[in-house]
């Protein structure tokens, strides 16, 4: 089989036109930045090859200056798609950077093909062996599917761009010309080709995750508020309900609900309403501890469910919340926030979770009934 540079070039070019294409078909402009990223970086790579071919078949030299600046700034969105499904900042000056100084040396060096072709090729390896490490390296977020795929293409792309820096120093007269079926050349071709179909499977898989991230979180938490909604704090709850009764730890449930709320929205707003919500979540959230569950119960009651916690523990939640509720709410909702509780713990191992949330509802209401403004143990 006889594989010809130029075709394997054109193949490239229609490929990630294709791809490109398929993509906003498929996923769509506006669906989320790390993908738009990865479209912006197919673009560049297409015009590159363009500019690169159309400049090595005599072509005014601009062409190649502009193709390599495109190539080297495609792989800056490959690396800003990537730190994004990454969620890492990325940083500007790389991005920028990296392909104006390729762009300014190749211009000034433009005559001397060895150091313009090192030049290039150092960018592109330099940039690929980053982005390889940070895809590669353990502990980063996002799964290791994605991650690993793109890092192996990276990788992969990354050597035989590295053999050709090096052979144009050691070997410049075997240096494979553009065109030239020269075997670096064309597995070099071969390995970018299989690369962007990889790259563009692994930003898929990320994009995918990402989508199922957000629709798990949609799904368990309140839209409003940001804590867990109550079926899914009755979930988590009951794990650690029946660990506690299984293995004879405390545990305890409170129930928190604002004190004349109704009156927040009718003489305030629903708008003031739902601040002042969001406000007493975030206090919420702020003073307990790691393992303990905050749920929205229903409209302006919580829940609070303390593992391995006595009544105690629910009376400093307690005093912590009410002490950051006139320190930190207050002043910025510019009214007076407060709140009943009720708290019970579990008992004997005869009772389930519903009783005990039952208890702390009734221990609630008595606090209500009590003047409001304080807590009530069951
Ligand atoms: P109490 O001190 O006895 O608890 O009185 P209250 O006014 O707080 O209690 P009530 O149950 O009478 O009123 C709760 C109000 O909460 C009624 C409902 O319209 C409002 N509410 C429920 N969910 C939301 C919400 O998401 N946003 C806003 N702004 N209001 C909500
Ligand atoms: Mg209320
Ligand atoms: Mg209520």
């Amino acid at each position: 089989m006889k594989l010809d540079a130029l075709t394997l070039f054109a193949s490239m070019f229609i490929n990630l036109t294709l791809i490109v294409g398929a993509l906003l078909l498929g996923v769509g402009w506006k669906a989320r930045t790390g993908m738009r990223l990865w479209n912006v970086a197919l673009v560049l790579q297409a015009v590159a090859w363009a500019c690169l071919v159309a400049a090595y078949r005599g072509w005014p030299r601009e062409l190649a200056t502009l193709g390599s600046a495109a190539l080297v700034a495609g792989f800056s969105f490959v690396y800003l798609a990537a730190k994004n499904y990454l969620r890492q900042p990325a940083s500007m000056p790389w991005v920028v950077g990296v392909p104006v100084v390729t762009a300014v040396l190749h211009w000034l060096l433009f005559y001397n093909f060895m150091a313009r072709i090192l030049v290039v090729n150092a960018a592109i390896g330099l940039q690929m062996l980053w982005l390889s490490w940070l895809l590669l390296r353990p502990g980063s977020e996002g799964s290791w599917r994605w991650r690993w795929l793109a890092g192996l293409a990276l990788v992969a792309t990354g050597a035989l761009v590295a053999c050709r820096a090096v052979l144009v120093v050691v070997a410049p007269e075997s240096y494979p010309r553009f065109e030239s079926p020269h075997w670096v050349n064309i597995v070099g071709l071969i390995v970018s080709n299989a690369s962007v179909m990889a790259g563009t499977l692994a930003f898929l898989l990320a994009h995918r995750d990402e989508a199922e991230q957000e629709l798990k979180r949609l799904a368990t938490t309140d839209g409003l508020t940001g804590v867990l909604n109550r079926r899914h704090w009755m979930e988590r709850a009951l794990t650690h309900f029946n660990l506690a009764r299984r293995h004879g730890r405390g545990l305890v449930v409170l129930m928190l609900d604002i004190d004349f709320f109704k009156r927040i929205n009718d003489s305030r707003g629903h708008q003031a309403g739902d601040r002042a919500l969001t406000l007493f979540a975030d206090a919420l959230q702020l003073v307990v501890r790691q393992p303990d569950l905050v749920g929205r119960y229903g409209g302006e009651e919580f829940c609070v469910l303390l593992p391995m916690s006595d009544v105690a523990a629910a009376q400093a939640v307690d005093q912590r919340l009410r002490a950051a509720i006139v320190r930190d709410v207050n002043p910025k909702l510019g009214f007076e926030l407060t709140f009943s509780a009720g708290v019970a713990e579990l008992k004997d191992d005869a009772t389930t979770l519903d009783e005990v949330i039952a208890r702390a509802d009734q221990a609630l209401y008595a606090a209500k009934q009590a003047g409001r403004n304080r807590l009530v143990v069951a």
